[in-house]
């Protein structure tokens, strides 16, 4: 199989050819969210950016199995933190325990990210649900000489790697000085760098869940926790890793010394990072009172769709700097592009310039191969509807780059309208009508993988697909 993708590494700080430990298999992580409050319009800048690369794989034709985290406990990585528990601040905030804060953020996560034309990954672990590996990832590194124990709780001891800080090129002294502000020393620590794997005594003394373990009752440090749940479901070696750049350190450079340590070999190829959200005060976070979510974007009239283009709009590895007037521009183009191809008359598919057709797709997909440049994605968009050709082209080519781009292209319009009239029904009937028709072409066509995508993407809209002898019904999930 041909890699056409060219991707920036974090591991190696250079943009390089795509190529995956399997042939035409794409085995990918997410760090996901930890889920105390809602996402931040910040946060999920890193999920639509990353959406972007599983959807831009899938297009290429990989098979990808992406695996996301829950952080529901193992929040905290040293008695360092201060503060308060993020978890428990939360529970006592809502008046709820934390499992329910845990169950109430998850769905409020997944809702935003349904708005926002997310694909939900094909694995979601929650922490809770692997106590089991991680103890024995624990007592495997102790065995093997790169864990210790101080003060009741489990270290990982970082002076016994040769290279602790491959992911960043930064000095020690930067690092340790710059990343957080908020960190005291912890005194039980061997060296500065080294983190928890295993609490049993925390000053976060007042922890609802806690689990036997060999050193007693406690919880995981917050690291260890990706290297499980990724080795669990994705096994020895993975191809690409993600998250925002301010998990680069010390949260990806902890799962790199951990994982490495514990399999004794190289664990991850491709670093992914998406670049900060900021508003004119800085970078978006949660800890700085009001934030602003796709709830809030909601109340104020936007379509978060509008948010998402807003995201493309720009390259992921440059900070983005977010103000309601640029989101107004996004907001007027978003409409007008989607009148456009609304307008559109699909026509059949003999009535497809097959030529003109491919070589559309090709700069289209030369654009994405090009560390996800997805402003000249959206670029090719344009200059095809400018092109002299057929409607039914042109519709063939933004259903087929909205595969990747998300941004319901050739349904928008008509829902919108419909919506206007109070007829909210049947525009989504008729997108799924048509949608059903794409899977049954894609099945024809022997593209299986398509058709499951199109099921996939229709049960994220509540849509559940049964194929029975009278043909394809559909029902409500
Ligand atoms: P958290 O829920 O804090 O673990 O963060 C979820 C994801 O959002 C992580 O991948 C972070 O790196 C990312 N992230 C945090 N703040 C921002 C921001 N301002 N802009 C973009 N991504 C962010
Ligand atoms: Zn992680």
């Amino acid at each position: 199989m041909e890699n056409r993708l060219r991707i920036y590494n974090t591991l190696t700080r250079k943009v390089e050819q795509f190529i995956p430990n399997a042939e035409g298999k794409v085995a990918m992580y997410t760090c996901g969210p930890t889920v105390y409050h809602f996402a931040h319009i910040g946060n999920l800048r890193s999920y639509i950016m990353e959406d972007l690369l599983e959807k831009t794989l899938r297009y290429m034709g990989y098979d990808v199995k992406r695996v996301m985290n829950i952080t529901d406990v193992g929040h905290l990585s040293s008695d360092a933190d201060t503060g308060e528990d993020k978890m428990l601040k939360g529970a006592k905030r809502e008046h709820k325990t934390v499992m329910e804060i845990a169950k109430f953020y998850t769905d409020a996560f997944f809702a935003d990210c349904k708005d926002l034309n997310i694909k939900t990954p094909d694995v979601v672990e929650p922490a809770t649900g692997c106590i089991p590996e991680f103890i024995h990832m624990i007592e495997s590194l102790m065995e093997k000489g790169f864990a210790y124990e101080s003060g009741g709780n489990i270290y990982f001891d970082t002076s016994k790697l040769r290279d602790y800080y491959v992911l960043s090129n930064h000095s020690e002294e930067e690092l340790l000085v710059g990343v957080r502000d908020d960190v005291d020393e912890d005194e039980n620590k061997r060296n500065k760098t080294d983190f928890v794997l295993w609490f049993t005594k925390s000053k976060f003394e007042d922890q609802e869940l806690k689990w036997e373990s060999p050193w007693g009752m406690g919880y995981p440090g917050w690291h260890i926790e990706c290297s499980c749940i990724s080795m669990k479901h994705l096994g020895e070696y993975m191809d690409i890793h993600c998250g925002g750049v301010d998990n680069i350190f010390p949260h990806h450079t902890n799962e790199i010394a951990q994982s490495e340590a514990y399999l004794g070999h190289k664990w991850c190829n491709y670093w992914f990072h998406v670049h900060h959200l900021n508003d004119k005060a800085g970078k978006m976070s949660k800890s700085k009172g009001e934030f602003l979510t796709v709830s809030l974007l909601k109340s104020k009239g936007y379509d978060p769709r509008v948010y998402r283009l807003f995201c493309l709009q720009s390259h992921y590895r440059k900070p983005l700097e977010f103000s309601f007037d640029a989101l107004d521009n996004a907001g007027a183009a978003y409409d007008k592009l989607v009148k456009r191809i609304g307008s559109l008359q699909k026509g059949n598919e003999k009535e497809v310039d097959q030529e003109k057709f491919a070589a559309y797709k090709a700069r289209f997909e030369e654009a994405l191969g090009d560390d996800l440049n997805s402003s000249m994605a959206l670029t090719v968009i344009y200059d095809m509807l400018k092109d002299d050709m057929s409607d039914a082209t042109k519709y063939a080519l933004a259903e087929d780059f909205d595969r990747v781009l998300s941004l319901d292209l050739t349904t928008a319009y008509a829902a919108k309208e419909a919506e206007a009239n109070g007829d909210v029904d049947a525009a989504m009937e008729s997108y799924i009508l048509e949608k059903i028709e794409e899977r049954k072409a894609a099945k024809k066509a022997k593209d299986f993988a398509r058709a499951d995508e199109i099921r996939a993407e229709l049960l994220e809209k509540g849509i559940v697909l049964e194929d029975t002898r009278e043909g394809v019904k559909w029902k409500r999930a």
